[in-house]
């Protein structure tokens, strides 16, 4: 046996380390001092609760799920809410400060929260969906509000579990409160353009990266890890530029045709069979192989750890579009890094979906309503705006787009901090 045969594969990284990892190199930079890092190197409140939902068959169980805010200081806090058999704390915690970096680089007026419960939806009915989500709601209600801290989907999670979220919320109030949540269904005031922003976004930030490298975007090939809202939203988006999607998969398996995916048929597909296997329209691969498909464009739009040191080697992308939340190890982004692979990081690259959540947010307080175009005109102006921002400190540090990135977020907070000072 080959040497490579026998070495395990190494452990994957815990999420909120690598986080921290992240944010001690933009700190460096920055110069911090050891109070300011200690602050915005962990998370300001974390909430953990247990509670019980009585299944269909009658039984009870006890499920466990997690609320945490990394910080406040630019505003109220805003973060998904996943449902999945591996969320940790830590992976909460990780997500929650992501996710502050993320609205200190597009410059919208929220700190970083998520939450999460430990569940597979994929083995629960409906009826139990909606049970869990009422009793978390009213679990994490202590810390939620409009004006507090606003929820929003994450995986697994989607418009119809933010409506639950919305009505149980308001039911405890009294009378309607939309603005607690954002990705609502458009009926209770979610916002045209929602559910496409992330993936618009994706795409809006990797066409800007295309043209700063010269490559013309028509006739690009994409390559999806993860085809759920952010990934399918981000494929059928290249596809309208004319890029040619040839490689999508699912936690099921991957799946290739080298001629391009008809997308029409495959949504169609997923939505009888709620996957993306056994398309007809292409041919079966490893969900590992996938992330080695020669491409231009290469999108993680699935779960954290996907590109690690053992195949960013043998990645084959000109350009790595972060759709999912901490894809890529830091031993990776290194390797990316100096095989001269432009990665679009996570901050940057998936902050469509909570910009136009703060379109909802703006609208829902207002009760005004506004266009589609309206909407995507706004998301392309940000996304815009802050590619060039980030591509500008990256070259003026010599540093890769993450640092870029995360120098300019942590720079945004610190400055809150400063100018806030410090209570009592
Ligand atoms: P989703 O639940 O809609 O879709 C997730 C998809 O990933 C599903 O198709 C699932 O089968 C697939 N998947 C899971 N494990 C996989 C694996 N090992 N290999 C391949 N595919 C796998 O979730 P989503 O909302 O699209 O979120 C995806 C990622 O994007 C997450 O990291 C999330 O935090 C991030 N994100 C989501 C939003 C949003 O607006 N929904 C915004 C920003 C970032």
């Amino acid at each position: 046996m080959t040497e490579t045969l026998t070495r395990p594969a190494p452990a994957k990284p815990n999420p909120f380390v690598t986080a921290q990892q992240q944010f001690n190199l933009a700190a460096d930079y920055l110069h911090l001092d050891d109070g300011t890092r200690a602050l915005l190197g962990d998370c300001q409140r974390e909430l953990a609760v247990r509670f019980p939902v009585r299944m269909d068959n009658g039984k009870v169980r006890a499920f466990t799920g997690y609320r945490v805010q990394h910080s406040l200081l630019r505003g109220p806090s805003k973060g998904g809410i996943r449902f999945h058999p591996d969320v940790t704390l830590d992976e909460v915690k990780a997500l929650s400060m992501w996710m502050t970096w993320k609205c200190a680089v597009v410059n919208i007026p929220f700190g970083g929260a998520k939450g999460g419960v430990i569940c597979d939806p994929r083995e629960m009915s409906l009826n139990e969906i909606e049970h869990l989500t009422r009793r978390y709601t009213s679990e994490i209600s202590i810390l939620i509000g409009p004006q507090k801290d606003i929820p929003a989907p994450d995986v697994n999670t989607n418009a119809q579990v933010m409506a639950w979220l919305m009505d149980t919320y308001s039911m405890q109030a009294g009378y309607s409160v939309p603005p607690v949540v954002t990705g609502k269904p458009l009926s209770i005031g979610g916002s045209e353009g929602r559910n496409e922003a992330t993936g618009r976004g994706v795409m809006i930030v990797t066409l800007e990266a295309l043209r700063h490298l010269g490559i013309d975007p028509h006739g690009a090939i994409v390559v999806v890890q993860g085809y759920g809202n952010v990934g399918s939203n981000a494929a059928h988006a290249f596809a309208e530029q004319g890029c040619t999607v040839v490689a999508v998969s699912d936690q099921y398996g991957a799946i290739y045709n080298s001629m391009g995916l008809d997308l029409t048929l495959l949504d169609a597909h997923v939505r009888d069979t709620r996957s993306v296997v056994g398309f007809p329209g292409a041919e079966s691969i490893g969900g590992e192989d996938l992330l080695t498909l020669p491409c231009t464009i290469l999108v993680p739009a699935a779960l954290e750890n996907q590109i690690t040191e053992i195949n960013a080697p043998r990645i084959r992308a000109r350009v790595i579009a972060e759709g999912a939340n901490g894809p890529t190890t830091p031993a990776a982004d290194r390797i990316l890094f100096e095989r001269g692979i432009f990665v679009l990081p996570d901050i940057l690259a998936n902050a469509g979906g909570v910009t136009v959540s703060y379109f909802e947010w703006v609208q829902g307080l207002q009760s005004f309503l506004w266009k589609e175009s309206e909407v995507n005109e706004r998301l392309r102006d940000i996304m815009t705006r802050s590619f060039n921002e980030v591509l500008q400190e990256a070259e003026n540090r010599h540093v890769s787009m993450r640092i870029g990135a995360y120098i300019l977020a942590v720079d945004k907070v610190v400055r809150a901090l400063e100018v806030r000072g410090i209570y009592p």
